[in-house]
This record gives structure tokens, C-alpha cells and sequence, in this order.
């Protein structure tokens, strides 16, 4: 069997095992308190689209580089938790009568910090690294895990090289208030957050207002 079937089967075994709760729209993704909100909206409509990532060759590469990556942080960390899932039920006074789910998966747990690795095709110079999205992605992570340092470990493959970002939490900012911003972007048709979130979005032929 080849390699690239044995990932990819693996990958779509997870798809399989996602598919169900892909469709709770209650259910948020850390990822998406921080990413055009109406993608939140869709996943929930047409999970099925999600399944082209599943053959995406950088998505698979960065998968393998993730993959890769952990192995060694757990050796040479023992006390380090891999791939922690984390759920929290959510309550927010301008939405009294709606139970919210804010699920996510950090990469890397440690005592007192949280890892996230990501992987970049090249460093663009228009784009300040950290990214804003990532950032926000580890805030919520802390506040999730209750922890109050964070690194964000970007792969640069074309230029090979890794570069790592320390993040503070901000304890001010929590994820129900970011959740709250994402309902609030709903409601008032107030996305995307930045325009070049179409270019890279897997429902822009479904969106009526996807900006080309
Ligand atoms: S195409 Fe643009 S506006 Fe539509 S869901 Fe994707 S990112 Fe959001």
C-alpha cells in the first residue's frame, strides 16, 4: 500500500467520524471564532465541501510536518499532551435562550503553555507574521486551557525555516466575547473579517458575497 493511501484513508476515516457533529450548529470551532463567520454557517449546511481539504497536498504535507513535530515535542517533553480536545458550554446574556459548544484541538499542552504549529508556504511580506487569525486562535486556547503563554511555531516551507512567536493571554478577552462578535458579524451580514479570506475559501462558489 502506498503511503499517500494510508494517510489519505486515515484522513477520511476522520472526515467519517466528524461528519455528524459538522452538522450541530450550536457547535463552534475555535478555529472558527476567529475566521469569516459565515464559514461556520456553511460547514454546517454543506459539511460534505469540507472533504476537498481532504486530498489538498499542503494541507497533507502540513498535516505530516504537524505529525512530525509532536513526535518530537513528546519525547524530548514526556509531561506534554498532543492533539488535547477541549469543549466548553457557553451561555451569553444576549442569547438567553441558546446553549453554545466551543470545541477545539491545540496542538501542544504543556504546564504552562500551549503550542500551535503552522504551516506556510512562504513568508509574505504584506502579511506581518504572527497573523492576526493565528493569534486570536491561541488566545482562545489559553482561555480555554487556562493558561498564560502561548507559542505559535510557523513551518516556512519554501524558505525552510521555522519562526516562533511568544503570545501572552489577555485575560480581558474571553472566548464567549469572541463568540459574541461572530453572532454579531452574522446578524449584521458583517463579513468577511479581511478580504483575502475568499481567495483561500472552500465555499466561495456557494457565497453570495464573496469578494473575487
Ligand atoms: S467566500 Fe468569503 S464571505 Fe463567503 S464564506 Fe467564504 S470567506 Fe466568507
Amino acid at each position: 500500500m502506498r503511503l499517500y493511501d494510508i494517510i489519505l484513508s486515515s484522513r477520511l476515516k476522520e472526515f467519517e467520524k466528524r461528519l455528524l457533529e459538522m452538522q450541530i450548529s450550536n457547535l463552534w470551532y475555535v478555529t472558527e471564532l476567529t475566521q469569516c463567520p459565515k464559514k461556520h454557517v456553511f460547514r454546517v449546511q454543506y459539511p460534505h465541501l469540507k472533504l476537498a481539504n481532504i486530498v489538498n497536498a499542503r494541507l497533507l504535507l502540513g498535516d505530516i510536518i504537524h505529525n512530525g513535530l509532536e513526535v518530537l515535542i513528546a519525547f524530548r517533553i514526556p509531561e506534554a499532551r498532543i492533539e488535547q480536545e477541549i469543549e466548553k458550554k457557553v451561555k451569553l446574556k444576549a442569547y438567553p435562550n441558546a446553549d453554545f459548544i466551543i470545541k477545539g484541538r491545540a496542538d501542544i499542552v504543556t504546564e504552562h503553555y500551549v503550542y500551535e504549529v503552522k504551516t506556510i508556504k512562504s513568508i509574505n511580506n504584506d502579511r506581518k507574521l504572527p497573523l492576526d487569525h493565528h493569534v486570536q486562535q491561541l488566545l482562545a486556547y489559553l482561555d480555554l486551557f487556562n493558561k498564560d503563554y502561548g507559542r505559535i511555531v510557523y513551518v516556512v516551507l519554501n524558505e525552510g525555516k521555522i519562526l516562533e512567536y511568544d503570545i501572552t493571554r489577555e485575560k480581558e478577552l474571553t472566548v464567549e466575547d469572541m463568540l459574541l462578535e461572530q453572532l454579531e458579524r452574522l446578524r449584521n451580514k458583517d463579513y468577511p473579517i479581511e478580504e483575502w479570506e475568499c481567495n483561500y475559501c472552500i465555499y466561495k462558489d456557494v457565497c453570495d458575497r464573496v469578494i473575487e
